[in-house]
């Protein structure tokens, strides 16, 4: 498998610490808000990643932070008049469902960054101790750019016009801004009751050190695989690796992958520029989480990906072709028995997917290969040149795909009611060969948005 790691700037050849385990850390949502789809643009990145690693046989154990505390959640806290705990609550809440109707599968840990303050007070002393770390005059703790000679080394940053001594106490900046970053905040009224006891005084943490802090807890001081979106890397990333190798001296991580931004206009979407959907507002607008899903994974991951509702309309019209297929496929083979094998239509698309995935997650190839693949089955079912065996283990190579996609499974129909009576009357009409009355009922449920088709076993009806 091959990934562009963002710190060689190259494809590499991925190799992980374990023979057959991957260690991956991927930055989560500052719970302040309903995360917007540019953010479930990078989460579902990873979701991609990490079944792709599993098809390819290894045993993920991914985790994902949620930042429950800086200054955003502080001061939706104070503006709502409810407790840190109970507003941050909302939006952890949210998120996980977000992630379940995306079809998203679930990290092995999600710790929260009040619940490692402990963890992070050890760094940051440990850091102090070997001279990375100083207290300033008003008990914040800073990192020392300068005591840390490989920083800039992801950014790729010319750390030559530095100015040694420079501070920024935010915990986003841009690449001009290269200086001392804050690893503890003492308290100041704005943070109201929001505060830890530490060797420095009353104070928070930064939100640098918090991912620090966390993946050595549950994945240790060298890992595999560390992600996010392109917005991640300068300076949190940046500072993620200082933090962590001028503490233990070793390599923090092997593969940096980070994804490209979505995209509104050609802007970014972001909360700031105002231009943002959150899944809900799609929900509302009668999408689905599988439609949306489809929308996000279709691109390349470092490509940017533009946002648009015609792209959503045009990934129903694909996701309605697969729906078709699978269908037709799993009533033409329904009386196959197990010893099917795969006609070589599907033995190339497999082979195409595989190579799809290992380079470099090129999830449209793969996309293409199952098009290719629905192409051909079509032409081979209406010649009739499919066995029903056969069929079976294509049927089981579409949910082989569907361990990395998450969108081929056919969805579960729930027929309304109202249609289920038309059907019976519509049943009943033809049993008293009443066809001119079977017609019309035809004719009411494609007006309502149903197919109905007659079959040896009964009629089988059909979202159109
Ligand atoms: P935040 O909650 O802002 O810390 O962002 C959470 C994750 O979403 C990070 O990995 C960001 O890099 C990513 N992200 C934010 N905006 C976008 C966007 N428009 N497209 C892709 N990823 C994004
Ligand atoms: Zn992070």
């Amino acid at each position: 498998m091959e990934f562009y790691n963002t710190f060689s700037r190259e494809l590499e050849t991925f190799r992980p610490i374990e023979d057959s385990q991957v260690k991956m850390y991927t930055c989560g949502p500052t719970v302040y808000n309903y995360a917007h789809i540019g953010n479930f643009r990078a989460y579902m990145f990873e979701d991609i990643l990490r079944r792709s690693l599993e098809y390819l046989g290894y045993d993920v154990i991914q985790v994902m932070n949620l930042t429950d505390v800086d200054d955003k959640t502080i001061n939706g806290s104070i503006a709502t008049g409810v407790s840190l705990d109970d507003y941050t609550s909302t939006y952890k809440k949210a998120f996980f469902e977000d992630l379940e109707s995306l079809g998203i599968e679930p990290a092995e840990y999600y710790p929260a960054a009040t619940g490692h303050i402990p963890e992070m007070i050890h760094l940051i002393e440990t850091l102090i101790e070997r001279g990375n770390a100083y207290v300033s005059d008003d008990n914040c703790v800073y990192f020392k750019v300068t005591s840390f000679s490989d920083y800039g080394k992801l950014a790729h940053l010319n750390m030559d016009g530095m100015q040694a001594g420079a501070r920024v106490a935010q915990d986003e900046y841009d690449k001009d801004n290269v200086a001392d970053f804050a690893l503890w905040k003492a308290w100041d009224e704005s943070d109201g009751d929001v505060w830890w006891d530490s060797p420095w005084g009353k104070g928070r943490p930064g939100w640098h050190i918090e991912c620090s802090a966390m993946s050595f807890k549950y994945l240790g001081e060298s890992f595999d695989i560390h992600t996010g979106g392109i917005d991640n890397m300068f300076p949190h990333h940046e500072n993620e690796i200082a933090q962590a190798e001028a503490a233990t001296g070793k390599k923090f991580v092997n593969y940096w992958l980070h994804c490209a931004h979505l995209r509104v206009d050609n802007q970014k979407m972001s909360k700031s520029v105002g231009n943002f959907y959150t899944l809900r507002d799609l929900f509302d607008k009668g999408y689905e989480g599988r439609e949306i899903r489809y929308v996000l994974l279709a691109g390349h991951y470092r490509q940017s990906l533009n946002f648009s509702f015609d792209a959503l309309d045009a990934a129903k019209t694909s996701l309605g072709r697969i729906d078709a297929f699978r269908l037709r496929l799993k009533e033409y083979s329904a009386a196959g028995d197990e010893k099917g094998t795969l006609p070589m239509w599907a033995e190339k698309a497999s082979v195409g997917f595989h190579d799809g995935i290992s380079d470099d997650l090129n999830v449209s190839e793969c996309l293409a290969e199952i098009f290719d693949m629905i192409h051909d089955g079509n032409i081979a079912m209406d010649a009739g040149e499919l066995t029903a065996a056969d069929g079976k283990k294509v049927d089981e190579l579409f949910d082989g795909f569907n361990k990395v996609l998450g969108v081929l499974d056919l969805p579960e129909q729930t027929i309304p009611a109202g249609i289920e009576a038309l059907v019976v009357q519509r049943k009943e009409a033809r049993d008293s060969k009443n066809w001119a009355l079977s017609d019309e009922i035809r004719d009411q449920l494609a007006r309502m948005g149903w197919e109905v088709k007659d079959t040896p076993d009964g009629a089988k009806l059909r979202k159109a």
